[in-house]
């Protein structure tokens, strides 16, 4: 990203195109929805379930996944960001959903992980009693990080990558959501040896909750692979500087990132997560933080970007 890296001094900022992943508009859930769907299989299910944000880049590519196996979709759609347009309801992500046949549920509230997991195992239960055989992709953190080991493959792909490039990178910079990308990243680094650092940039709760969260999962990784690459607390790297006002919510610095990513190289980032997450590398190189080659992983989300149009620039 030549003419983006002249605005970061000290820093050559390379790109991971995990928007390109290619199925239903692609993003970082592809890899994870491919362990999801595969225990789904095992388990004989012909109907998924799953729950996210108004504009859940993870029901819509799971809606994607289920067409192509041809399973049902039941999405559970939760209030997370307060003030929304109609737009927001009814564009972007929400928009592909109903055109992927998905079947529509609401939660009214949005900081209710366990309570919206709990609904989906009541919605299983009545379909279950018609015949069904659900199967619930949960939001959670107490269970096991499954989408994470996509990103331990992808840390595969990766050095590989560098390898035929004769690249080197010193340093990585990820969106940390549920953790799932950030924690596989990480702990798959390390595994295959490599000492490339990792920051996680948040777009959903501070940088000291998000810490525990992806240590969590850490430690279920290691369990489920029986294999322990000894990450130590210090190299889980977070910072929250583009947070605020909060989860889906604007700011000057993530309007900026998005602006000057598109402006500067053509590439679309999107308002809930990889804008922040450029925000905060921004950030990073301007507080000498992060220098020498950085790459950018991007994990899509683009069609979120047509359920913010009113907000970004709004008519007069
Ligand atoms: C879900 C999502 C993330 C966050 O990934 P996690 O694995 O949940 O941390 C980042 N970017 C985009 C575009 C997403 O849809």
């Amino acid at each position: 990203m030549e003419r983006l890296s002249r605005h970061l001094d000290g820093v050559s900022l390379f790109v991971k195109r995990d928007d390109c992943t290619g199925l239903g508009f692609g993003g970082n859930k592809v890899r994870q929805l491919e362990y999801y769907f595969g225990q789904a299989i095992d388990e004989e299910a012909d109907t998924i379930l799953i729950t996210g944000a108004v504009q859940s880049n993870f029901v819509r590519t799971a809606a994607a996944a289920a067409a192509r196996v041809g399973m049902e979709c039941h999405i559970q759609l939760e209030e997370r960001v307060p003030d929304v347009d109609a737009l927001h309801r009814s564009s972007g992500n929400v928009l592909l959903s109903r055109l992927l046949g998905a079947t529509f549920h609401c939660y009214p509230t949005g900081e209710d992980e366990s309570g919206a997991d709990a609904r989906l195992e009541e919605i299983a239960e009545q379909l279950r009693r018609h015949g069904s055989r659900p199967y619930i992709i949960p939001l959670g953190a107490a269970h096991e990080p499954l989408g994470s080991l996509g990103y331990i493959d992808a840390v595969a792909e990766l050095l590989t990558q560098l390898e035929q490039q004769s690249l080197r990178m010193d340093h990585l910079v990820v969106t940390s959501g549920s953790g799932s990308t950030h924690a596989g990243l990480l702990f798959g680094l390390r595994a295959f040896g490599s000492q490339i650092g990792i920051t996680g940039v948040c777009p959903r709760r501070d940088a000291h909750s998000q810490q525990r969260r992806v240590a969590g999962h850490l430690e279920k990784l290691a369990s489920m692979l029986d294999l322990d690459p000894a990450v130590t607390p210090e190299d889980i790297r977070l910072t929250d500087v583009s947070l605020a006002p909060g989860y889906g919510r604007l700011n000057d610095a993530t309007v900026k990132a998005l602006q000057l990513t598109a402006r500067c190289e053509g590439l679309f980032l999107d308002p809930v997560y990889t804008a922040k997450a450029m925000a905060g590398l921004f950030h990073l190189a301007e507080h000498d933080q992060i220098s020498g080659n950085v790459l950018f992983w991007h994990t899509g989300g683009q069609p979120a970007l047509f359920g913010y149009g009113e907000a970004l620039f709004p008519q007069v």
